[in-house]
């Protein structure tokens, strides 16, 4: 893959708004945020997606994402937040190193978020569900 701006962040070339780090992880404020504290977490390990991090990378960003969340609402004082996290341009991903977006929520006010979510569920019958619940089954 590509050197992205997360690498050069994670080896220091550029500056960010550190918030936590370990061996396997790097959380720093997201520079265009959503809302105040919008945090990005970000495995050191240069994955492009989810699919492509490797499981010890993966048990990192696992084990640093709730302690990341309490410090985020903590600080923020909200007890609300989406965990947002994109995968391939189609879903929005625009840098291409998987990372987790940390996005408290209000509902008005000083940290009031930017982000809206439409959920446009689809009416599927009960043989759709089970033809793709096989097939995802099959590969896991
Ligand atoms: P995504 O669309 O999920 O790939 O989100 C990428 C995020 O990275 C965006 O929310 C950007 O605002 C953020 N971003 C890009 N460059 C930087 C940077 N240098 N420091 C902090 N956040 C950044």
């Amino acid at each position: 893959m590509s050197d992205t701006i997360f690498s050069r962040i994670i080896r220091g070339e550029i500056p960010c708004h550190r918030v936590y780090q370990d061996e396997h992880v790097l959380a720093f404020l997201d520079i265009n945020p959503l809302s105040e504290g919008h945090t990005l977490v970000v495995p050191k390990e240069p994955a492009a997606t989810m699919a492509e991090l490797s499981e010890d990378a993966a048990a990192g960003l696992g084990r640093a994402l709730p302690a990341i969340c309490r410090a985020v609402t903590k600080a923020t004082g909200t007890d609300s937040y989406n965990l947002l996290q994109n995968n391939g341009s189609a879903a929005g991903q625009e840098v291409e190193h998987v990372h987790f977006h940390v996005i408290p929520r209000r509902a008005g006010g000083r940290g009031a978020t930017g982000l809206s979510v439409e959920w446009n569920a689809q009416e599927v019958g009960e043989d759709q569900l089970a033809d793709v619940a096989r097939r995802i089954a099959r590969l896991c």
